[in-house]
């Protein structure tokens, strides 16, 4: 290969899309992916991997629009990929249609539905019920590995492979790498994921402004049927999601335990994670509360706009920042890669 030479580093879902973006536009580029772990090992391992129609600001709805686009594509392409189209339901006890309306999709369509819409969980009667179209959910671990295996006769991925040093130095940047080898890129991707304290990759993100916090998911023991909807709980920011496929309901409700480490936080659910986790389910869905528990503990990168951050971050305009996605990572990292491959392609022409 003769062409720019790009290094991404991180191999989760943003990091593997930027890969294949990239592969995609530039067919004579050398792309290089690295990852200190395996390929989708970090929060993409641990994503709850649902896909909703939604987005508070015009610019999420925009990346929302294309990354449901994008998903709707690759599923017609190849329907063994574990994407799994899933019935929504939004259920609330304050807004009105008009709130619900407008934060979906245009296409959507938040219809006003009954009870009979809900699955039997004893959501409370007090509740107005609206069902909305587009969502799917899937293994965000299993979709990324799938997705990096189709380039990778044409990138080179480097699991295992830790950057220990990112310098910009004369036309390029030199990366230091973990094994003692060094690699010199006219153009880098940062996609660390929650790494943003990372002493190699803090230079280039701390800027944005980006904190790290804890993400708990709730695993409930009792297998969901085929057809039973997500329900999400818009007055709590919360949602419950069926895997039939695992044999179990999903909880994922709101933590605020900020600035958590990655590398030190997946030590299991605290009593505290329980306590609140089964608050919530004792007011939206009473009737989970008899089953086991357990569930899923990381962590996401959230910027202080709470959109995504893609951005130029160094002063000679070759490192781009791709990340802190506010625990929304799986369903905008294809408009996410988008943005990137813009601004790195642009910054090369
Ligand atoms: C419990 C939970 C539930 C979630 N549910 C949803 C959901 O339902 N829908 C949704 O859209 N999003 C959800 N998210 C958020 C979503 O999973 C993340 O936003 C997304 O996975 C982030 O992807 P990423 O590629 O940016 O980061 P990651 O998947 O974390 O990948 C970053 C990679 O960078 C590597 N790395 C970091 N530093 C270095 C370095 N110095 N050298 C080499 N490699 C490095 C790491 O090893 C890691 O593999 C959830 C997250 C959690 C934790």
């Amino acid at each position: 290969m003769t062409g720019t030479r790009i290094v991404v580093v991180g191999a989760g879902i943003v990091g593997c899309l930027v890969a294949r973006e990239l592969a995609a536009r530039d067919p004579h580029a050398a792309i290089a992916v690295l990852d200190r772990d395996a390929i989708g090992s970090g929060a993409s391992r641990r994503s709850a991997g649902l896909h909703l129609p939604r987005g508070a600001t015009e610019r999420l709805r925009a990346m929302t629009r294309y990354s449901q686009d994008y998903y709707d594509a690759l599923r017609r392409e190849r329907p063994t990929l574990p994407i799994h189209p899933t019935p929504v339901t939004v259920v609330s006890a304050t807004a009105d249609d008009r709130t619900v309306g407008e934060t979906y999709l245009s296409g959507a369509e938040p219809v006003r539905a009954d009870r009979t819409d809900l699955p039997a969980v004893g959501v409370p009667p007090d509740v107005r019920v609206w069902r909305v179209s587009g969502g799917h959910h899937t293994a965000v671990h299993e979709l990324t590995c799938a997705l990096a295996r189709d380039p990778r006769s044409r990138v080179d991925f480097r699991e295992g492979v830790a950057v220990t040093a990112v310098q910009p130095v004369g036309g390029g940047v030199l990366l230091r790498l973990s094994t003692g080898d060094t690699l010199t890129a006219d153009r880098v991707v940062l996609a660390p994921g929650p790494w943003t304290a990372d002493p190699a990759l803090a230079p280039f993100v701390a800027p944005s402004g980006a904190r790290v916090k804890k993400v708990v998911a709730l695993h409930v023991e009792q297998c969901p049927a085929d057809t039973d909807p997500a329900v999400v709980f818009q007055d709590d920011d919360a949602f419950l999601l069926p895997l039939p496929e695992r044999g179990h309901w999903l909880y994922s409700f709101a933590r605020t335990e900020w600035d958590v480490d990655p590398g030190t936080v997946a030590r299991g659910l605290s009593p505290e994670d329980v306590d609140e986790a089964r608050a919530g389910l004792r007011r939206w869905a009473p009737e989970l509360l008899k089953y086991d528990v357990s569930g899923r503990v990381f962590c996401d990168a959230y910027s202080p706009a709470r959109e995504p951050v893609v951005d130029v971050v160094d002063d000679g305009g070759r490192v781009v920042f791709a990340g802190a996605a506010n625990g929304c990572g799986y369903r905008l990292a294809p408009a996410i890669a988008r943005e990137a491959a813009d601004l790195l392609l642009g910054v090369v022409a």
